[in-house]
């Protein structure tokens, strides 16, 4: 059997591995440790992925350790309909929904949305009424551990804490990875190499990219603020869907904004990357607060000459973070309409009060661009009409969230690259955003790759 070596065992990763399961002899090469002994030393109602820890390496990738809400819409945490059919994307969607149900996933109900459907409507605003499935951060550990022994079962060798530091390549055809362990390093032989390395191997998918003379491509950002209104707020919205999807354009701009990532009775947490600090937000099982939190993003397009949006959500970051003295800001809604800074003192007379504690109150559009300011308070006065009290003056804003997204690495049909047996799917690709949309990508990939063998 023709030998296939993966790269990553987040959902991409997995998923590839499934589809080969039995068809060649498959080798997963993970940097983390399994999900069992991954732990997070930080509070994490103050931090989340930090470098020191394992909330974003291991068996299970980036979302391993999250509450797992998984978003069965093509469109929704990437766009798989650039890849494949319509029809195939929902198919596609079906077939991973179904293996996370074999493994442990709950049945879930999704409530008739028509009723936030017509609100939406009136409103000028797109709500996407897609079927989610929360799986839980205490289910979600089991779900992905079936699914490794499963893979283990059918013949599937995993090998963990082990980095792949280079691919090998000769005569325009993959041969194989190079491995660091323990200091040492090592050559693994193999017919096909299928990288998913996820967003915290991305600039190293970038790097080996590049010196293959693989072109690339920027993709959009999405930056804006985390929103916190107080639980009762967001109540009937999230009975219909977890994490609801509005998304609207914006009088001024004719911009888009959306909402992700809700935490119903959840906390904001900071999110940091390298010298800059930012914000996100989760729900747990076990500790409920007050509040609901959900991201409120502007997409970021930037055409030439200057693409390079990544450089560009850094220094809005980078400024947020000298504004904020090395902390995220935090505004009262009503502060931002004023033009004035909010100070300890007005939030604390505020009845939200803060889920995130580590912030400098300050004024967010001294950090962020004045048409991204304009879209988010055009937007919550809309989002206002579908959900009355969201844009209210007590309505916490925190800043900056910035969802970066990788650089696209330009494939051929099925993500196969330029050379000859290796492939690039996932979100370290620049292919997906979320869990479901990854592990489709791997389905993808390595269907075409069972067609060669
Ligand atoms: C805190 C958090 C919460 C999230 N919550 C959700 C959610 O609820 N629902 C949802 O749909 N999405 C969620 N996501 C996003 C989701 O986790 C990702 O979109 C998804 O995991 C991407 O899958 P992937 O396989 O492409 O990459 P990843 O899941 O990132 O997996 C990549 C794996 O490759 C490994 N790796 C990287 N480089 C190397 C190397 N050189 N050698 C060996 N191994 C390497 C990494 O350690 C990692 O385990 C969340 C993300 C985070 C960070």
């Amino acid at each position: 059997m023709k030998r296939v070596i993966i790269v990553g065992a987040g959902p991409a990763g997995l998923f590839a591995a499934l589809t080969l399961m039995s068809k060649a002899n498959v080798l997963v090469l993970e940097k983390g440790k399994e999900i069992y002994e991954r732990r997070c030393p930080a509070d994490v109602t103050e931090c989340i992925h930090c470098k020191i820890c394992d909330v974003i390496h291991g068996v299970g990738g980036a979302g391993g350790m999250s509450d797992g809400k998984l978003n069965l819409h093509p469109k929704i945490g990437g766009d798989l309909t650039e890849f494949v059919s319509e029809k195939r994307a929902y198919e596609l969607i079906d077939r991973v929904d179904k293996v996370f149900i074999e493994h442990g996933a709950p049945e879930m109900d999704n409530a008739s949305p028509e009723d936030l459907l017509r609100r939406a409507a009136a409103a000028g605003i797109e709500f996407l009424p897609i079927k989610q499935r929360h799986i839980g951060s205490d289910r979600l550990p089991v779900v992905i551990d079936s699914i490794k022994r499963y893979l283990e079962k059918g013949g599937v060798k995993f090998r963990l804490q082990t980095e792949v530091a280079d691919i090998l390549i000769s005569d325009g055809k993959v041969g194989g990875v190079v491995i660091k362990k323990d200091k040492k390093v090592e050559r693994a032989k193999s017919d096909y190499v299928v990288l998913a390395p996820g967003r915290a191997g991305s600039s190293w998918l970038s790097a080996i990219i590049k010196k293959c003379g693989i072109a690339v491509q920027h993709m959009p950002i999405d930056v804006g603020v985390r929103v916190e209104v107080p639980a009762v707020v967001y109540e009937d919205v999230v009975s219909i869907n977890w994490d609801p999807k509005f998304r609207m354009m914006t009088p001024t701009y004719d911009d888009s904004v959306r909402t992700f990532c809700t935490s119903p009775h959840g906390f904001v947490v900071r999110d940091t990357y390298d010298d800059m600090v930012g914000v996100n937000g989760h729900s747990m099982i076990d500790r409920l607060s007050n509040n609901t939190n959900f991201a409120f993003l502007v997409r970021v397009r930037l055409t030439e000459p200057v693409e390079d949006t990544t450089a560009y959500g850094h220094s809005i970051a980078r400024l947020a973070t000298t504004i904020g003295g090395g902390k995220p800001l935090l505004q009262r809604l009503g502060d931002l309409r004023q033009g004035r800074r909010s100070t300890w003192r007005r939030i604390e007379r505020s009845y939200v009060k803060p889920t995130l504690k580590a912030v400098t109150p300050g004024d967010i559009s001294t950090a962020l661009p004045h048409r991204i300011v304009t879209d988010i308070l055009e937007g919550l006065h809309m989002l206002d009409q579908v959900v009355p009290g969201v844009a209210s003056d007590s309505t916490l804003l925190y800043a900056p969230e910035i969802k970066f997204s990788a650089m696209r690495v330009i494939t051929k049909d099925g993500f196969e690259t330029s050379v000859d047996g290796l492939y690039t799917i996932g979100d370290g690709a620049g292919v997906s955003r979320d869990m479901v949309n990854a592990a489709a990508t791997g389905i993808i990939a390595a269907e075409h790759l069972m067609d060669r063998l």
